[in-house]
């Protein structure tokens, strides 16, 4: 049995699945302090110890992801304070004596359509989330994009649709992509959620307009095979065909793209993209162990 764990800012879904990446438990628990939370999801874990043999962890970030860091497993700098120098991987370690696969969140649920979704028998996969946040992943024949760290692709900068005067909602930047087109930004603009605009609200037209540039933007970047965008956000599907639409615009026919229906889409495996890619990193810690 594999477990998974993937730790968002708001919850923590916990599961257990087959090699075969079938899940087969899963509870979630909300977000609160690294104590309150890692007690449930350890309490989770043990129910399963006898038959767990690995675990995927895919985590809301910074992370250090660098193995021969001190603080390797860590949570770092988020701006939730009270997950800033939180020892993730030790915790769990400290408690399970099993292999650990860590990641981000977003990489995880890009391993996710890479071994089961739109990504499946691709070299190249990039994922996004445009939910609370936006998040970005990347992989190249079944590896990580990363460097000195973990890419921060969310935080890309955009330029405003002339229908859109805001600056953007990140404390960190004006005029990043997750400031700008995650749902905290819809919301800081119109006063209200996404969930609750209208398919028709002229308001989806300059949305897509920001994800597609992002989707530019990375084309340029590493011309993969598929960019995926999940996340709350997405579940607006009729959000894609004014995304591809604005995307053709703004690529103009200079890099010829695989047909878009299939190169930007959104993830086959929906919410689970990231549990399953925490399983399938749990039967990859599993065998290089
Ligand atoms: P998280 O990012 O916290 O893991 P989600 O991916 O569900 O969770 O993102 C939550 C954000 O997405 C919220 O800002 C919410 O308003 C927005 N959201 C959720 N569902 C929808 C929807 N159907 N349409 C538009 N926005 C949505
Ligand atoms: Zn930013």
């Amino acid at each position: 049995m594999l477990g998974a764990i993937e730790a968002g800012g708001t919850k923590f879904v916990c599961a257990i699945g087959t090699s075969d990446l079938e899940i087969i438990a899963r509870e979630s628990f909300p977000t609160t302090t690294p104590a309150e939370t890692l007690l449930l999801v350890i309490e989770f874990f043990k129910k399963y110890e006898a038959e767990l043999e690995s675990i995927g962890i895919g985590s809301f970030g910074p992370i250090d992801i660098h193995r021969a860091s001190k603080t390797y497993g860590y949570i770092t700098s988020t701006p939730k304070l009270a997950w800033q120098n939180f020892d993730f991987v030790g915790t769990m370690k400290q408690n399970f004596d099993l292999p650990i696969a860590w990641t981000t969140d977003v990489n995880a649920a890009c391993f996710g359509e890479y071994v089961a979704g739109n990504g499946k028998g691709l070299a190249s996969v990039v994922y996004y989330t445009i939910g609370t946040g936006i998040g970005g992943g990347a992989l190249q024949e079944g590896k990580f994009v990363e460097g000195f760290s973990h890419p921060e692709m969310g935080h890309m900068l955009v330029r405003n649709h002339p229908a859109d005067d805001f600056a953007g909602s990140c404390p960190f930047h004006s005029h990043c992509l997750e400031g700008m087109a995650a749902g905290p930004a819809i919301e800081e603009r119109l006063g209200k959620k996404g969930q609750a605009l209208d398919h028709d609200d002229p308001f989806w037209e300059i949305e897509a307009e920001y994800i597609a540039q992002c989707a530019y933007n990375t084309t340029l970047m590493l011309s993969p095979d598929v960019i995926i965008f999940g996340g709350g956000v997405m579940k607006q599907h009729h959000l894609m065909t004014n995304v591809h639409r604005a995307f053709e615009r703004l690529m103009n026919q200079y890099v010829e793209v695989p047909e878009l229906i299939k190169y930007i889409v959104t993830p086959a495996l929906e919410d689970n993209a990231g549990t399953i890619g925490c399983l399938a990193l749990a039967r990859e810690a599993k065998l290089h162990s």
